[in-house]
């Protein structure tokens, strides 16, 4: 050797590290250093921090001390890293504060650069999700409805307390009234248990009855206080995680104990266009048709007025889903249930009797029954679902029933049958229906899977990323955002390799 190599050298020209550098030199990040101290020592910088966590996310590299480790070892972690040796410490501060809150920019930035070099045009978008489990034990759990029990049980024992001092204070508790113990707090049981303890001071009580006040007054308070904390954590949800308070217990495919155990996790939403990923979120809730709005809605904040398609399967056909969908002018080519069954049958799909095959007179607003008999409205429901979203459904009753031949097979409840029919829904249903047999529709169908599914399978087969190594939601982002940078930049690679 006549000069002493660069490190350079040793990295090929098409190696997606030079992807990374030279895609996170384009960006901005001035909300990455905004949230830098002007004073203190010498930081490394956040731009070469940033490409060394989005290549140590696509080796599969997620450990702190492993990063270290490779800035120190491998060519092509120092050259991303120009040599800076950042230590553990420093490589997880980066991670789970400095980017905290502002990664999302930095990815949507790249997203546009994606725009730019043609790779995406964000016209159509195919959205899924997949749960990953939380860094967090699975035997912590907090369960909703042990708490409402607990809750349950206490204000059992404090009215079979209030009886009793009743039977045996009678005088003391003649002119006492009852607190309404339908509702506790704390204060209110303090209260109870205070009353009875002054009715029953001089009293000869049953022994078992005086442990029971004994421990309804030093526990029940500090309970209900406990418990009123749980429900505020939990919120809507049935479930979370002691260990990671954001992560609720859900069911996941990879079960390797085959048992069904639910575990902490976060139902993981991407949305994506020729597999490259353009949004990602971190929901709760393990049903994926209460995802699909905040999801969107992230979407088209990134990008307004640049996605006409959006394409999903049909656990995201609810009635909720396909107004958001209408309402903001997008096209949904995203599928209902029975939606495969009825192509395969048509309206065998469903029985003579289902409400689907019942004729329906629009102008009088009656179904006919197979019997010819009139089903007339009875009245309209409001569902209200968790987000607030008012669903109208229309209940229709027969009028006799009584001796029908076809009655065995009709309906089997007492009385006449109901029928429960939301126009709304069946009209949203009828346009994705239209959609989806379309031509464009059929080439979005066969699409799907290969789009979105095949970014999953990437993420936990070729990654093998089944679990989170953060805890938090707002960490559990960050690591999603790193993993997505890492996908696009390497796919983004290998198109320009190809
Ligand atoms: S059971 Fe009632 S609703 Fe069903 S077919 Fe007979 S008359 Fe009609």
């Amino acid at each position: 050797m006549l000069f002493p190599p660069s490190l350079s050298d040793f990295i090929p020209p098409d190696h997606p590290v030079r992807t990374i550098s030279c895609v996170i030199d384009g960006i901005q990040i001035d909300n990455i250093i905004a949230k830098y101290s002007n004073t203190g020592a010498k930081a490394y910088h956040p731009k070469m921090m940033l490409k060394l966590l989005v290549y140590v996310y696509l080796c599969n590299l997620y450990s702190s001390r492993k990063i270290e480790q490779a800035a120190s070892e491998n060519v092509h972690f120092m050259w991303i890293s120009g040599m800076q040796k950042p230590d553990h410490n420093t490589i997880a501060r980066f991670r789970s504060s400095r980017l905290e809150g502002v990664l999302k920019e930095v990815f949507s930035q790249v997203e546009l650069l994606l725009v730019e070099s043609g790779h995406i045009d964000l016209q159509t978008i195919y959205v899924d999700g997949t749960k990953i489990e939380a860094n967090a034990n699975k035997f912590s759990f907090v369960w909703g409805k042990a708490i409402q029990k607990n809750i349950a049980r206490m204000k059992e024992r404090l009215n079979e307390l209030w009886h009793y001092t009743e039977l045996v204070a009678k005088e003391d508790m003649a002119n006492v009234s009852k607190p309404d113990l339908t509702d506790i707090d704390p204060e209110k049981v303090e209260q109870t248990i205070s009353t009875i303890n002054g009715a029953l001071k001089d009293k000869q009580i049953d022994k078992k009855k005086r442990q029971q006040l004994n421990y309804a007054k030093n526990n029940y308070p500090g309970n209900l206080r406990k418990n009123e904390e749980k429900l505020e954590k939990l919120g809507e949800r049935n479930s979370y995680s002691k260990t990671d308070e954001d992560a609720t217990f859900m069911r996941m495919k990879d079960d390797y104990m085959k048992n069904g155990q639910l575990k902490p996790g976060y139902n993981l939403q991407f949305s994506t266009q020729n597999q490259f990923v353009i949004n990602y979120s971190n929901h709760h809730n393990p049903t994926d048709t209460k995802t699909f709005i905040p999801h969107l809605e992230q979407i088209l904040e990134m990008y307004p007025d640049k996605v006409n398609n959006v394409c999903a399967d049909s656990g995201y056909g609810s009635e909720e889903n396909y107004d958001f969908l209408e309402t903001k002018g997008l096209t949904p080519f995203v599928k209902y249930n029975y939606f495969h069954k009825e192509q395969k049958k048509g309206n065998e799909a469903y029985s003579e009797f289902h409400p689907n095959n019942l004729y329906y007179d629009a102008n009088t607003d009656v179904y006919y029954c197979p019997m010819g008999q009139p089903m007339k409205l009875q009245y309209i429901r409001t569902e209200k679902s968790d987000a607030g979203y008012e669903k109208k459904v229309h209940v229709y009753q027969a009028h006799n029933c009584k001796g029908c031949p076809l009655r065995g097979s009709c309906h089997k409840a007492k009385g006449n049958r109901t029928i429960q029919v939301s126009h709304k829904l069946n009209k949203l249903r009828n346009k994705a229906r239209e959609l989806l047999t379309s031509e464009e529709g059929l080439k979005h169908r066969s699409q799907r899977p290969v789009d979105v599914e095949a970014a999953f399978g990437n993420l936990k087969q070729n990654k093998g990323f089944k679990r989170f190594l953060l805890r938090g939601h707002e960490k559990v982002e960050i690591e999603t955002g790193l993993l997505a940078l890492a996908i696009n930049l390497k796919k983004m690679n290998a198109i320009k390799v190809a």
